[in-house]
């Protein structure tokens, strides 16, 4: 029996190459496709040499083609940390809505099951909390986040018209703050920026009063909860994350305990638009999956500050 084939598309990113590792660890032919504008060769290395893995470098927004049968595509192509779609708006909102338009053909096409990444960006800066579902967001439009906010919405809205208008099979994971080994360094992020300054000996830049709230999912619950979704028969967005709660200057504090490190604080403004808080409503997951996260921030961010603190030292061999 031939292996199933899976298109993963941004095959070289954080979230994208995990998966990749988890379609082939369950016995898939696998089909990374990355432009590599804020993926890199090194989250994919690993697996280059397999027979079952093929890596294409293709921009997504452009065109895609893929030839021979794909019975899933899981759309993650996008830049996905604020200062990265603040640095490329443009390519953000296309591969948002060119890119998945693109892809949605492609499923079409080869009648492959299509899973979209989204975002809890959809939400904007929420005024329900805990974020369900049915909370249809508070979205700048023409802010400075509106370019990844709303490619996410377009995306959802044309995954959304595919399934009842084509009847394709589509699945809308609402991704959560998510982090783990291949998180880049200067990505920007609030994990990443904490750790990098920790480890560097600087001080950990907090941004506004730091009163604002995030809630750390570690990668491999959000695999699973992705792999599952997927398998499902679910086309509604399902929020995948985990609900707990933290203020940014607590998390600030915990990164500084845990690298041990002498820096302290300080004070930087707010970026516009910047969520107040955030904290999924997961019992659509437990529902409909029977998910929920089993790693605490204490055990995720273990193997999290042992890849960063390999990846600090080989950039200061460098
Ligand atoms: N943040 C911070 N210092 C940093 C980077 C981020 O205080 O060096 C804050 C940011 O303003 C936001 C939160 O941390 O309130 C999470 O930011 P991140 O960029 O990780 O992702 P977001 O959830 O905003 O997309």
């Amino acid at each position: 029996m031939p292996k199933k084939r899976v298109l993963v598309t941004g095959g070289a990113g954080f979230l994208g190459s995990h998966l990749c590792d988890r379609f082939l660890a369950e016995g898939y032919h696998v089909i990374a496709m990355d432009n590599l504008i804020t993926g890199s060769m090194e989250n994919i290395e690993h697996l280059m040499a397999r027979p079952d893995f093929e890596y294409y470098h293709c921009d997504v927004s452009k065109y895609v083609h893929v030839p021979g049968e794909l019975k899933y595509i899981l759309h993650f192509a996008s830049p996905a940390s604020p200062i990265d779609y603040l640095k490329m708006p443009i390519q953000t909102l296309k591969v948002g809505s060119l890119g998945t338009h693109n892809l949605l053909g492609l499923a079409k096409a080869k009648g492959a099951r299509m899973l979209i990444a989204s975002t809890s960006e959809v939400y904007g800066d929420p005024l329900v909390h805990p974020q369900t579902e049915t909370y249809w967001g508070n979205v700048n439009p023409v802010g400075p986040r509106g370019v990844y906010d709303e490619a996410k919405r377009f995306q959802e809205a044309m995954t959304m018209a595919y399934h009842t208008f084509h009847g394709l099979e589509t699945r809308i994971v609402r991704i959560f703050n998510t982090y783990g080994p291949r998180m880049r360094l200067d990505d920007g992020r609030v994990l990443p920026a904490f750790v990098s300054q920790a480890l560097r000996g600087e001080d950990l830049t907090i941004f506004g009063d730091g009163s604002q709230t995030r809630s750390f999912c570690y990668v491999d619950d959000l695999v699973e909860g992705i792999y599952r979704l997927l398998l499902s028969d679910y086309a509604h967005p399902v929020n995948i994350g985990n609900p707990a709660e933290i203020t940014i200057r607590e998390f600030a504090e915990e990164i500084i305990r845990l690298t041990g490190t002498e820096q302290k604080v300080t004070y930087k403004p707010l970026p516009q638009d910047d969520p107040k808080q955030r904290q999924p409503d997961i019992s659509v997951a437990r529902e409909v999956l029977g998910w929920e996260p089993k790693y605490s921030r204490a055990e995720g961010l273990k193997p999290t500050l042992e890849y960063f603190k390999k990846k600090v030292l080989q950039k200061q061999e460098a």
